[in-house]
């Protein structure tokens, strides 16, 4: 059977293949430590089960409006005044199948074939492949280690072409843990302006930040860049809500609208149960953030102590999702290994440690840990990483 062409070339998404091969060996009696999971190992909070089963017997178990329900919407709306500043109306906010699907909608409403969309590396593995099955050039910007992974004005001018027509913002970033602060959103919306280049700010670590450095949406800075920017943000990460599959965009109305008519033809409209837990956990008194926050801060620090500690890694400190990306390239190269993928494949084989090599996401010298596990886990990791080094020279 002849595929279609816009499948032939995709990849498959590298985290999800290495959490699978590490389930594989965890199933074949293998002591393995996963660190590559996307998500947070904590359970959802009770009270938004409690609210999901209680939407059920109540009845809410049928579609729903293809942007979501009226009431979920005006709490993100809410959400959004209170956290970010911004004002949006119900037509300018679609609740979508995870904020993976508000991505890929976004993606398909807005780029026609040949059109580029900058994408800073180190990525999201997800940003290159959707921009291409809607037709689309992804641009790709490496951004430096040394300016913190964070792409430059000069860079951006550079990288645009009369052909260029978004730009990806991802802070606090997936993979590194970085964040742009609000000059340097300032500076880059500024040439955003100049270009007429639409902003795709991915802003799903909102939440999740360990300093005192304040989340900054670049849609809040000006009322043009509210107007330039689509806002993606979800649930999954900050309330441990990964299955449940609610994200949602905010954005200029046609936009929207375009959106909601893919989706009615798509989807038809995201889980309705798991709308209405959504709708508990942004309506609810509780705070369940803090405490993951807490137990991700104590990781984290923990995590990085020890690998800046093994011989031939450094990594700079992220502030902010629940992920470590350090430069392993001379580690692997005092293991005899040329490339970091084929470490991380000895690293897995050997000891038992699963990382995602920072291929996937743009950066071929790195590779991704996630510290969504317990510390003694993550302890016990390090150490294997250590050993590995030390002894296989
Ligand atoms: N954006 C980034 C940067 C992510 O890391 C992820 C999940 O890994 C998503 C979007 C998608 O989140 P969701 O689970 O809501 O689809």
């Amino acid at each position: 059977m002849e595929l279609a062409n816009r499948v032939k070339d995709l990849t498959p998404s590298s985290t999800l293949a290495i959490t699978a091969k590490a389930k594989e060996l965890k199933q074949n009696g293998f002591n393995v430590i996963g660190l590559g999971a996307g998500e947070p190992d904590f359970n959802t909070p009770e009270y938004i089960i409690e609210a999901a089963e209680k939407s059920m017997r109540n009845g809410f178990t049928k579609y729903t409006p293809s942007g979501g329900i009226v009431e979920l919407k005006k709490a993100i709306i809410q959400k959004f005044q209170n956290d970010n500043y911004l004002t949006y109306n119900t037509n300018e906010i679609i609740v979508t199948t995870g904020a993976k699907h508000a991505l890929y909608t976004l993606f398909q409403a807005l780029v026609n074939p040949g059109d580029e969309v900058i994408v800073p590396a180190p990525y999201w593995v997800s940003y290159p492949e959707q921009i291409k099955l809607a037709g689309g050039k992804p641009v790709i910007i490496a951004a430096e280690e040394d300016n913190d992974f964070k792409i430059t004005p000069k860079q951006l001018e550079e990288a645009i072409t009369d052909k260029t027509m978004a730009i990806i913002i991802n802070s606090p970033s997936n993979p590194t843990g970085m964040m742009y602060n609000k000059d340097e959103l300032k500076k880059l919306g500024e040439i955003c302006l100049k270009h007429n280049i639409t902003i795709v700010s991915d802003e799903i670590y909102e939440k999740l930040i360990y300093t005192n450095d304040e989340h900054v949406s670049i849609a809040q800075l000006s009322p043009d860049l509210k107007e330039q920017t689509v806002v993606i943000n979800g649930v999954s990460k900050s309330y441990s809500m990964t299955g449940w599959r609610i994200g949602y965009a905010a954005g200029n109305e046609t936009i929207i609208k375009a959106m909601t008519n893919l989706a009615s033809h798509s989807t038809s409209n995201p889980t309705s149960i798991a709308q209405y837990a959504a709708l508990k956990a942004y309506t609810s008194d509780e705070d369940p953030i803090t405490e993951m926050k807490l137990a991700f801060k104590e990781r984290l620090d923990k995590l990085y102590s020890l690998l800046i500690d093994i011989p031939g890694i450094t990594c700079n400190k992220p502030k902010g999702a629940f992920y470590l990306f350090p430069n392993v390239k001379e580690a692997a190269k005092l293991n005899g290994f040329n490339h970091v993928d084929d470490w991380v494949a000895a690293l897995l084989e050997e000891e038992k440690v699963a990382l995602v090599p920072g291929s996937g996401f743009g950066a071929d010298d790195n590779a991704r840990l996630s510290y969504a596990t317990s510390i003694d886990l993550l302890v016990e990791a390090a150490n294997r990483m250590k050993q590995f080094v030390i002894n296989h020279q």
